[in-house]
């Protein structure tokens, strides 16, 4: 199960950004046709977050469509799944985007706040 190791190191990156500071939200971006599947990722959060910095934090992820450009008659389109047909008919096609993973935004409890 890789989205365990890829929770992991999300939790670790964002909490060294933190730089000791609470995280209270975490919103990562994972492309449908990153082959990483979110709900796993969700499942994984809370428990890789334990005795860290985001303990308790909320986990949003944001998932992109993927985007493809058939080789056949150069037609772009969205799909969310790694495999497809584009309406002419080829299914030769080039990944432009989704197989991003990356995190976007962190919140944290900046010191001092009220
Ligand atoms: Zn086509």
């Amino acid at each position: 199960m890789h989205e365990l190791a890829i929770t992991q190191d999300i939790v670790e990156t964002v909490g060294a950004r933190a730089d000791g500071a609470r995280v209270l939200r975490v919103v990562v971006v994972i492309g449908k046709l990153s082959a990483v599947l979110p709900d796993a990722v969700r499942f994984c959060f809370e428990l890789c977050c334990e005795d860290t910095p985001l303990a308790g934090a909320a986990l949003e992820i944001v998932e992109p469509p993927g985007v493809v450009r058939c080789r056949g008659c150069g037609a772009e389109f969205e799909i969310d799944r790694p495999f497809a047909r584009c309406v002419c008919g080829s299914t030769e096609l080039d990944w432009i985007s989704g197989e991003q993973l990356s995190i976007r935004a962190i919140e944290i409890v900046e010191e001092g706040a009220a």
